[in-house]
């Protein structure tokens, strides 16, 4: 059995972030990554990120996380566990891994759960055919492994995702058909958008997928316009010559560990579904628990990386570390977190965590 004071769950931007936080303030760390690599979504992100100044806005993806890696690496209170998988949570603080092909255990005073998200499926005739992937597993197989997942793509979601992984395929010399999203407006920054536009690639408003074709694999996509009522309006299929068809509808909190740690949950759809309810201090209803990042509600690297050092400076308070400066440490981050999702792009994650505090 291994003993910790602080347990951190995920060693992308959020969880990296926690243990930093925690350390700086003299607490002794286990950060569990189940991954070989640090840097969770950041490793396949090849662009120059959008979000805070604070936070390396303008550094591609792939270079934050390098950033961050270096510093938890190099921190001697963080122990830095790849390639270790979270099982269990347990009543008397008891975490359980899997490492390599060890079970193992970790008694922690605290833990933090920054374990991300899962992408959301779509149904429709055909979704289970060999060549229907979330864009998440694209960028992993083009950006992680050097592997093209197609010739011919239909994207189906216009958010940031969407735009970022077609304008990705196309860096990659994979052709996108088009990109066709049920909306009637395009989800993601009008500047991604503008510059897949601009190569070419048509964006379908109000359309969607009805079905992938195909046998042993996607051959082709029929797509079909949508009314105002989000109904198929008939007569307006059409068949788009297309050998794979990428999902990117929405990502999902991961959430299980928490659920079986016992912490409350709510189903709050504009925070990605089933959260943990959490406070601004990011304690979940456990008070030994806390949680940050896209687990806690899917939003951006920037305020993962801020709620992650608000849980880790939360978790060092709440085991009463005597340190100069920590409260104003976390006040300042809360007020940055605040700033971040002030306007109008913040307006969704605001109405959803009014719901989460009513
Ligand atoms: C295509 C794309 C483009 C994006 N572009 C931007 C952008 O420009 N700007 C921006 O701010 N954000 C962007 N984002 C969003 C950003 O990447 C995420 O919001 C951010 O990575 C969330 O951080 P996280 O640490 O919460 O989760 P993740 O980055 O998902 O990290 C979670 C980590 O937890 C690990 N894990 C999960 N379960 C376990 C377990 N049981 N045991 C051990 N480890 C576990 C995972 O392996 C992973 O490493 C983009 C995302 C995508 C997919």
């Amino acid at each position: 059995m291994l003993f910790s004071d602080l347990v951190v769950i995920g060693g992308g931007p959020a969880g990296m972030s926690a243990a930093l936080a925690a350390a700086g303030h003299g607490i002794k760390v286990t950060l569990l990554e189940r991954m070989e690599s640090l840097g969770g979504q950041l490793v396949k992100q090849t662009h120059r990120f959008f979000g805070s100044e604070s936070e390396y806005a303008g550094t591609r993806g792939i270079r934050i996380a390098d950033i961050l890696r270096e510093k938890v690496e190099s921190n001697r209170l963080i122990d830095c566990r790849r390639g270790s998988t979270a099982l269990g949570i347990y009543e008397d603080g008891v975490v359980t891994f899997e490492e390599g092909t060890q079970y193992k255990k970790v008694n922690m005073d605290r833990l933090v759960v920054a374990t991300g998200a899962s992408e959301k499926m779509l149904v429709f005739e055909g979704n289970d055919l060999p060549g229907v992937y979330g864009a998440g597993a694209v960028q992993t197989l083009m950006n992680l492994y050097g592997v093209l997942p197609g010739r011919k793509v239909l994207m189906v979601g216009a958010g940031n995702i969407g735009l970022i992984v077609t304008y990705q395929l196309l860096q990659a010399g994979v052709r996108v058909a088009a990109i066709v999203d049920a909306a009637d407006h395009i989800g993601g920054y009008l500047v991604h958008a503008s510059k897949v536009r601009r190569c070419g690639v048509p964006v379908l408003l109000g359309t969607t997928i009805r079905a992938a074709l195909g046998t042993t694999e996607v051959e082709g996509a029929v797509i079909q316009k949508l009314d105002s009522h989000f109904h198929p309006i008939p007569g307006t299929e059409q068949r788009l010559d297309v050998d794979t068809v990428c999902l990117s509808v929405g990502l999902s909190p991961l959430t299980e560990l928490l659920r079986l740690a016992g912490c409350k949950m709510r189903y709050i759809p504009a925070l990605g579904g089933f959260v943990p309810v959490h406070n601004s201090y990011m304690q979940t209803s456990r008070s030994d628990i806390f949680v940050a990042g896209d687990a806690s509600c899917v939003e951006e690297a920037s305020s993962a990386m801020m709620e992650g050092a608000i849980a880790g400076l939360s978790a060092a308070i709440s085991l009463h570390v005597p340190s100069a400066g920590i409260l104003e440490q976390r006040e300042r981050r809360i007020r940055e977190l605040a700033a971040l999702r002030a306007g109008d792009v913040g307006a969704k994650i605001r109405n959803g965590l009014a719901v989460m505090a009513d």
